[in-house]
């Protein structure tokens, strides 16, 4: 999977969310570039509660985590139970397309394409 995140087009500082200015170097020539969605899972934290009971009450305990992608965008999703600090992922779109799901890369050297 592809993710379009904004690019800098003056020094190529990858962000998300997107900004009204590169959080770099504060040029306003930002694009948006697919850029392959895979990274290592940084940090992770099981929920066992909803502060909104409505919310994502049948999927508790819900793992959330934080994914450094190789752009050195972090993202926090969605992280499978048995999912281990380090890991390599991938992340991908979750049932119903309202989250960004984690999952474990079975080849942990896997590399991302060439951006070109
Ligand atoms: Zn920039």
């Amino acid at each position: 999977m592809t993710l379009d995140l904004q690019v800098c087009a003056c020094c190529g500082t990858a962000q998300y969310p997107p900004r009204s200015v590169c959080r770099t170097c504060l040029s306003e020539a930002l694009e948006a570039r697919a850029m392959e969605a895979i990274g290592t899972l940084v940090a992770a934290a099981t929920v066992h509660r909803s502060l909104d009971p409505g919310a994502f009450a049948k999927s508790l305990p819900l793992r959330i985590g934080t994914v450094a992608l190789e752009s050195s965008v972090r993202m926090i999703v969605l992280v499978p139970r048995d999912a281990i600090i380090g890991q390599r992922v991938s992340l991908r779109a979750a049932s119903g397309g309202h989250a960004i799901e984690a999952v474990v890369l079975a080849d942990p050297s896997a590399r991302p394409r060439s951006q070109d």
